[in-house]
């Protein structure tokens, strides 16, 4: 076969949505409240141009001055950015004012700074935090304790340029759909402790390729997907 790179895209993200809606009948959640962000990190500016072309308008990207770039050339598009690589405190200036979303926060400073530095004439700016819920000691975000989370998810709900929507995790990979469904319920379960104690939270971003079906049966709002829409990044 002799595809056209264009034409797997087109393809690619059609079968990932079927995944994602088949999961949501198999677990009784209803498809408009997955969405799917696609990660377009690496990949070039008219991949996503077909991406878009085909209804795609959540796009996340890691590594910012690739970012702002291609922002650039999609200026006059309606994409909604993604923001979900490491934050250098440093760079929070720019994530502030390029991005409609951040998921990777992890301290009060970094929110704060994204809090101050979001313009007046910007709508607040969307955050996740990013829990680390594995426990893995070279992988970013928030230990896996529900009072040090707590704590920072009400300090971060009282910013007023950023509004809070939820919490995010790159889980370690995993032997089986057990383990899988292990580490995602304790997300789900950290999200509704912050619920109920009364922070206005709607998002859980979990859930990449290979791992859809569970992070969606555990209450998914976003599902991050690259490689499977776009192919292999290229080196
Ligand atoms: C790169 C990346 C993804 C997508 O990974 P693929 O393997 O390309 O699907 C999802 N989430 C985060 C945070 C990423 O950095």
């Amino acid at each position: 076969m002799n595809l056209s790179p264009l034409t797997h895209i087109a393809d690619n993200h059609q079968k990932v949505m079927q995944t994602i809606e088949q999961a949501c009948h198999t677990h009784h959640r209803n498809p408009e409240q997955v969405t799917l962000l696609a990660v377009s990190k690496r990949h070039s500016v008219e991949s996503i141009r077909e991406a878009l072309a085909i209804g795609q308008h959540h796009f996340g990207e890691n590594y910012l001055n690739e970012a702002i770039e291609k922002q650039e050339q999609l200026s006059h598009t309606e994409i909604i950015w993604h923001y979900i690589g490491s934050i250098q405190s440093n760079k929070t200036r720019k994530i502030a004012e390029h991005f409609d979303w951040v998921h990777t926060v992890e301290t009060l400073k970094v929110a704060q700074r994204l809090s101050n530095q979001r313009l007046d004439s910007q709508a607040p700016l969307n955050i996740c935090l990013q829990i680390n819920i594995d426990d893995e000691p070279t992988k970013s975000g928030l230990p896996n304790d529900e009072s040090t989370i707590i704590t920072i998810a009400e300090q971060i709900n009282q910013l007023p340029n950023i509004t809070l929507r939820g919490l995010m995790c790159i889980p370690a990979p995993k032997p089986n759909k057990a383990a899988e469904i292990k580490t995602f319920s304790r997300m789900q379960s950290l999200f509704q402790t912050l619920q109920s104690r009364g922070i206005d939270i709607d998002t859980l971003s979990m859930g990449m390729s290979n791992d859809l079906d569970s992070a969606i049966e555990c209450g998914a709002t976003i599902v991050r997907v690259g490689t499977a829409i776009f192919g292999q990044r290229p080196d």
